[in-house]
């Protein structure tokens, strides 16, 4: 009797090791997604501040050509009043005044094609950016594609094993099933029978007494391991 409920909890045990390895599978596949994922973040941030540089640049120029409108406004007006000077002293103090305004007017020249190169360095590099996430996207996609056809085919053989599992479970005496579960809810690898050889518990590698290994010859009663609580068997 006890041997024979042995057996199908032997074969219980075969099945929730299978299945408890198949959850770890389908709970570790979408992880590869996650590297994806967090690739795609990282592309999309970079290309944010790359299109943010790029607009910064662009108001700095907008800025600057304006100061540059201004300061050749100025000479217009100081060549005018050039027109009208009378005496040497004024003249030559206007003439200096423009040539400040003029070199003025060159600093900001080189400042603005300074913030046209950049410009345009930024907008080849947010290209490139834009590309690297169409890639990234793709493969994004295909990894997706991938991860659900491999969970979908571990909850194929799941269902399986889940049917298979109830079947097993509905010969198991009743009493045996709590024990059973109370077990494998506690140990890592899902087993709550050990075999016992040379007479050490496999589950935990304990010895097992010689007077219990008398009473699972006897087969009257189940048998627990002292140390792992595993159910024994010979
Ligand atoms: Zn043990």
């Amino acid at each position: 009797m006890i041997n024979d409920t042995i057996k199908v909890l032997t074969d219980l045990q075969e099945i929730d090791v299978k299945i408890h390895a198949l959850e770890e599978e389908k709970r570790k596949k979408p992880l590869v997604l996650e590297e994806e994922d967090k690739a795609v973040t990282i592309l999309k941030e970079k290309l944010a501040s790359l299109q943010s540089s790029h607009k910064d640049s662009r108001k700095e120029i907008d800025q600057k050509e304006l100061f540059l409108k201004e300061k050749e406004d100025k000479v217009l007006k100081l060549n005018v009043q050039l027109n009208t000077i009378k005496t040497n002293k004024e003249y030559s103090t206007l003439q200096h005044e423009i040539s400040g305004v003029k070199a003025d007017m060159s600093v900001l020249e080189d400042e603005i094609l300074g913030f046209f190169s950049r410009a345009e360095q930024i907008q080849k590099d947010t290209e490139s950016a834009q590309k690297e996430l169409e890639v990234a996207l793709k493969k994004r996609d295909e990894v997706a594609k991938e991860v659900n056809a491999a969970v979908a085919e571990v909850d194929k053989a799941l269902g399986e094993l889940y049917v298979k599992r109830s079947e097993f479970a509905e010969k198991v005496p009743s009493g045996f099933m709590t024990i059973y579960e109370k077990i494998i809810a506690h140990t890592v690898n899902k087993t709550a029978l050990a075999q016992v050889i040379e007479e050490v518990c496999q589950g935990c590698f304990m010895d097992v007494s010689p007077q219990e290994i008398n009473e699972l010859m006897r087969g009257k009663d189940i048998i627990r391991c002292r140390s792992c609580s595993r159910i024994l068997y010979l």
